[in-house]
């Protein structure tokens, strides 16, 4: 596709990258068909085609408008499109680049301002997050039944293991994630334990970023990058081998960090390296003896494969192989590509559209009537549990119990 982008943006380094990542889109429209959001609205200004378009347009200096922003809002982030793109574009970078754009071209009404505000300001902050949750765990009872389901019980954690390993890893401590559901991290621990690897969990460190960076908020999102980087440094420069991520969300994040912040004058460096260094459980259960993991009862499972590890860190099929080698049955599910409609604070920032692709998706994994849903991610497990006729765990729970 040729361009001409405008003054503003196109000596800038940002400018620059999303030059190149639209000159690589041929404009065939292969990945439309596989776009969600586009399957459910019929819109081509809803499909990945029309939002490059559109933002191609606001580069060159085109006016923009709330109709222009609401289209790459309604956007999930599943990448769904990259996958399935012959010319390799990175439309997820791209989206992210147009959104920071617009926001400061278009602007919000104060309602939708102070609402991200207050996702960002919560979410990504346990101590502020934990006693929220706690309060409304306590109301649950009292709440009416559709919005019991959001608010998730919580399971028991493990202990986490204690005796010293010779290979030593970080884990990614995350935000929401060791609130609502501490059981995972501590599960991966217990895991990795059995397979000789002890998992350090750095002071300091905290929410990869995600949730500021793709709500366009990029300097915010970067500092929460700097600030897990730093924590981690000295780990690192100590022979720490991998830093292990449980969410599929973050993992896809900090694989991105030095992308990022590649024109960072002090990070840069630091920053490849710990993408390079990220790793998801499932890459690390698969390369160890995992053998001896073999649980004592297996069940049939229905596998959700988060788009943040089949589209975004390109891990299809590791998780269910691995899986079904430890004697779980895999049920089938239709249209394993789709979103689950969860995608960060999208179920909160689109609910009609993400309860929509929750009713498809639920629908999918039920079909076979499976003793459980196993996941990779935090956000698709709590977005799932929330009207699942079964019980939704991070498949690496389930190695322990
Ligand atoms: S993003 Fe890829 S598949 Fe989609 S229109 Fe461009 S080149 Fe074609
Ligand atoms: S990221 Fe997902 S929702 Fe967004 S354009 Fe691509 S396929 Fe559609």
């Amino acid at each position: 596709m040729q361009t001409q982008l405008a003054d503003f943006i196109k000596d800038t380094p940002e400018g620059r990258e999303a030059d190149e990542i639209l000159r690589n889109c041929v404009h065939c429209g292969f990945c439309t068909a596989t776009c969600p959001t586009y399957q459910l609205l019929g819109d081509e200004l809803d499909g990945p085609r029309g939002r490059i378009y559109l933002i191609k347009t606001m580069l060159e200096g085109q006016e923009v408008s709330a109709r222009t922003q609401l289209h790459l809002d309604r956007c999930l982030s599943c990448r769904a499109c990259e996958t399935l793109c012959p010319s390799g574009v990175r439309y997820g970078r791209l989206a992210d680049i147009g959104r920071g754009i617009i926001e400061e071209k278009v602007g919000r009404p104060w309602r939708q301002r102070l609402q991200r505000l207050a996702l960002r300001k919560l979410l990504a902050y346990p101590r502020r997050f934990g006693p929220l949750l706690a309060v409304a765990r306590r109301m649950r009872p009292l709440l009416p039944a559709a919005w019991r389901g959001k608010i998730p019980i919580r399971a028991p954690a493990a202990a986490w293991p204690s005796r010293p390993q010779a290979r030593k890893m970080l884990i990614l401590e995350g935000c929401v994630q060791p609130v609502m559901a501490p059981s995972i991290n501590a599960a991966a621990a217990n895991v990795l334990d059995r397979l000789g690897i002890g998992l350090i969990r750095p002071e300091g460190g905290g929410c990869c970023g995600a949730l500021s960076y793709h709500l366009a908020a990029h300097e915010e999102g970067k500092d929460f990058m700097r600030r897990n980087i730093d924590a981690w440094w000295p780990y690192i420069e100590a022979g720490a081998e991998a830093i292990v991520i449980t969410a599929s969300g973050c993992g896809v994040m900090v694989k991105e960090y030095g992308q990022i912040l590649k024109h960072d004058l002090v990070y840069a460096e630091k920053a490849e390296r710990v993408s390079a260094l990220a790793k998801d459980i499932g890459e690390v259960v698969a390369s160890g003896d995992w053998e001896k993991l073999r649980p004592p009862s297996t069940r049939r499972i229905a596998f959700q494969s988060p788009c943040t590890l089949q589209h975004g860190q390109r891990l299809n099929g590791l998780v269910e192989g691995l899986l079904r080698s430890l004697g779980f049955e895999l049920i089938p599910v239709a249209n394993p590509h789709l979103c689950c409609g969860s995608a960060g604070t999208y179920s909160i920032l689109q609910p009609k559209l993400s309860q929509e692709l929750l009713a498809a998706k639920l629908k999918a994994l039920e079909a076979g009537e499976p003793d459980l849903i196993a996941t990779a991610n935090i956000g698709c497990l709590a977005h799932l549990q929330s009207q699942a006729k079964v019980l939704v765990r991070h498949w690496v729970e389930l190695l322990i119990s």
